[in-house]
C-alpha cells in the first residue's frame, strides 16, 4: 500500500508539532553572579510526546507510528484530539 501523508479532514496537509525545550546552563562567577554567556545549551527535545496539526483550521490529531526500520517510521494521523 503506497504512503499517504497525514491531511486534515479539511484537505490540508498536517505539520507535527512537538515543544523542544533549550537547557541552558551558566557558570556562577568568583563574585557570586551568575555569568551572561551560557557556559552550555542543549536542545532536550521528546519532552511531550507531540502531536500533528492543521495550520488552516487548527484541529490537532494523535500521531501513530508505521515503522520500516529500527529508528524508521512513518507518520500516520490517528484519533482527533478535541
Ligand atoms: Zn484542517
Amino acid at each position: 500500500m503506497a504512503y499517504k501523508k497525514p491531511i486534515c479532514e479539511c484537505g490540508e496537509e498536517l505539520l507535527f508539532e512537538v515543544e523542544e525545550v533549550q537547557v541552558v546552563q551558566y557558570e556562577i562567577l568568583k563574585n557570586g553572579f551568575v555569568a551572561k554567556r551560557p557556559f552550555h545549551k542543549g536542545i532536550h527535545g521528546d519532552n511531550n510526546w507531540g502531536v500533528l496539526v492543521c495550520n488552516t483550521c487548527r484541529k490537532q490529531y494523535e500521531f501513530n507510528r508505521s515503522f520500516v526500520g529500527k529508528d524508521k517510521f512513518k507518520m500516520l494521523r490517528d484519533e482527533e484530539i478535541s
